[in-house]
């Protein structure tokens, strides 16, 4: 099915950070960018200045920075003069016992208000904030300590004695262990938090961070096999400022909702450092996922700037559209998505249901910002992951025989999707892990292993991870195509792709299919489905076969994990699945 390109009106270019997509392209410049923050003296940059300090010296201290809404629906709101504070409060606690510039501080917690405080504080003390996802058991969170030699350690009392204590004595390098909701009787080891700030001062001097000083390390989602740490400096501020501003259109006075965990790099990229910069009011909500919590949630703090995903957006689709349209959704303006690919159908049902599509954009824990997207004032084509931010040259590279990188000019043609390094947010290393780090760059690109297309307008298309692209019959075929096609069909509410292998044809496409409520896994479904398919692919693309899946495994940031399907297909090893969600089969 050809989908129809989505046109942009006056109304959504009126304002818009991005009017024309090509001047602003023709007039960018980083250092220009990087001129409109403050940085530090001498050439010193530091993110926690530009998120915080740098407002509240203008004189913006009693904007709204964080409303945080507690899962009991509690309200709590910091000004940007009490975010600062509260991470003044921490650098001191850190300061004071020896926490120092460079050092890693890690955080284990649920969106709770204290996370956002200890990632700032942490920064603003000089020191490497790592945030680690809060379901996490002990063996992934002894893995990720370990790489990171962490020193100190921000948790939940009740984290601590279940995840924490068994390993701690394995934690060699970890010395100061800081619990948010001490009880009378703590363990031993550990520090009260709340009665340490309270007795620290709230005012504190950034520690002076030049841009190359390392400040965030984030670990990977584990898709595709072992997780690695990325390594990001503080000159990675400037790009988060400005793909919040030209690719989430972001403003200030915004209310923003970033709907990713601060344990991955959305969540922490965008869910804290981005909107802070661009002087938004960050909505955190403690809960889970919910459809009409959701909904709730955006009508009453009027958000207008939306970042989620399309695992999200896909449950969003199967409670309906009906749903949306009950709430006020009014104050919506931009509506984004990213982490796996977007199928069009779920683009087009944005429009149906808040009459406005969902842009989809594409980065990568290691690219540390948005690297192509879909711009508000931009006709969207679904399916489509946009075109580069400003500033980012993308291309779609292949090897030749002799082992050279060389681009692929024609429209269409698949190849990997490459990057020409020098954006500020592109990741310095893999902590501990030299080889790998170096194996993604070749012929003067970063290599990011997606296979993609370019048209002829320059929009970019995500076929695949390298690793789940299907070779049959001399086909390349990436799964996002087939899974997009199963998706149009009414029962299906998620679907998996893999190749296994064929004595013919090399490999041939098995599809795991997650029904929507009340659909039947039926065998007559089945045949229906493998009909669809053949009618939307063709024989050579459409699966062989179809399994029926009450979930597919997901890593906990939200990713199909296609890896998983082939391994448990062919029995083969599981790998490492420290990132895997617990399943309901
Ligand atoms: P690992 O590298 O450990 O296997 P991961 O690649 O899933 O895990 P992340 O850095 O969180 O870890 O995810 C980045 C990847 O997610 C991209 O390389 C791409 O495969 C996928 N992705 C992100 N956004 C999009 C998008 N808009 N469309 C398609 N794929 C996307
Ligand atoms: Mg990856």
């Amino acid at each position: 099915m050809q989908w129809e390109v989505i046109r942009k009106h006056q109304q959504d270019v009126a304002g818009a950070n991005i009017q024309d997509y090509e001047a602003s392209i023709a007039a960018f410049s980083w250092a220009r960018e990087q001129a409109q923050l403050d940085g530090l003296p001498k050439g010193g940059l530091n993110i926690a200045h530009e998120a915080l300090d740098r407002h509240v010296l203008a004189g913006r201290g009693d904007k709204l920075a964080l409303r945080w809404i507690g899962r009991d629906d509690r309200v709590h709101d910091f000004s940007y003069a009490d975010l600062q504070a509260a991470a003044n409060r921490f650098a001191n606690v850190l300061a004071r016992r020896g926490v120092g510039k460079g050092e890693r501080v890690f955080s284990l917690l649920g969106r709770t208000p204290e996370l956002y405080m200890a990632a700032l504080g942490a920064l603003k003390n000089g020191s490497v904030f790592s945030p680690l996802f809060s379901a996490f058991g002990p063996e992934p969170i002894k893995a990720r300590m370990t790489i990171g030699a962490a020193k100190a350690l921000i948790t939940s009392e009740t984290f601590y004695r279940r995840k924490i204590e068994p390993i701690r004595h394995e934690l060699s390098s970890l010395e100061h262990v800081f619990l948010t909701d001490c009880s009378d009787d703590p363990p031993v080891g550990a520090t009260n938090l709340t009665a340490a700030m309270a007795m620290e001062q709230d005012s504190f001097e950034t520690v002076w961070t030049v841009p190359e000083d390392m400040a965030l390390l984030h670990f990977t989602s584990g898709t595709t096999g072992r997780p690695k740490g990325a390594v990001h400096v503080h000159q990675s501020v400037v790009a988060h400022h400005v793909t919040g501003k030209l690719a989430l259109d972001l403003h200030p006075g915004d209310i923003f909702w970033c709907t990713a965990d601060p344990g991955w790099v959305t969540g922490a990229s965008y869910g804290i450092i981005s909107p802070l910069t661009n002087g938004a009011t960050l909505i955190v909500d403690q809960a889970e996922f919910d459809a009409e919590r959701w909904y709730r949630i955006l009508e009453a703090q009027k958000v207008n700037v939306w970042y989620t995903a399309p695992t999200a957006i896909r449950m969003l689709m199967k409670a309906g559209a009906g749903l949306a349209k009950q709430f006020d959704l009014s104050n919506l303006r931009f509506m984004a998505s990213v982490g796996e690919p977007l199928n069009p159908e779920a683009v087009i049902w944005g429009v149906e249901a808040f009459g406005k599509p969902f842009h989809d954009n594409w980065w990568q824990t290691e690219t540390g910002g948005i690297m192509i997207a879909n711009y508000r004032s931009m006709d969207v084509k679904p399916g489509s992951m946009g075109r580069p931010l400003p500033g980012v040259t993308a291309s779609i590279v292949e090897r030749s025989r002799d082992g050279k990188i060389r681009e692929v000019g024609k429209p269409m043609a698949m190849g990997e999707l490459a990057l020409r390094p020098g954006w500020p947010s592109m990741m310095r290393a893999y902590l501990n892990e030299e080889e790998r780090y170096r194996k993604c760059f070749a012929g003067g690109w970063y290599l990011t292993g997606d296979l993609a297309m370019r048209d002829a307008d320059g929009y970019y298309w995500f076929v695949g991870r390298a690793d789940d692209v299907i070779k049959s019959a001399g086909h390349l075929i990436g799964p996002f195509e087939v899974e997009s096609a199963l998706m149009e069909h009414a029962a299906v509410a998620e679907a998996g792709v893999i190749g296994i292998p064929d004595a013919i044809a090399g490999e041939v496409v098995k599809a795991f299919v997650a029904l929507k409520e009340g659909a039947e896994p039926t065998e007559a479904l089945r045949k229906e489905l493998l009909g669809h398919a053949r009618k939307r692919l063709g024989p050579a693309i459409a699966p062989k076969d179809i399994a029926f899946r009450k979930n597919l495994p997901k890593t906990r940031s939200g990713k199909i994990m296609r890896r998983l399907l082939k391994a448990r297909e062919l029995g083969l090893p599981e790998g490492d699945l420290s990132t895997l969600e617990s399943e309901e089969q």
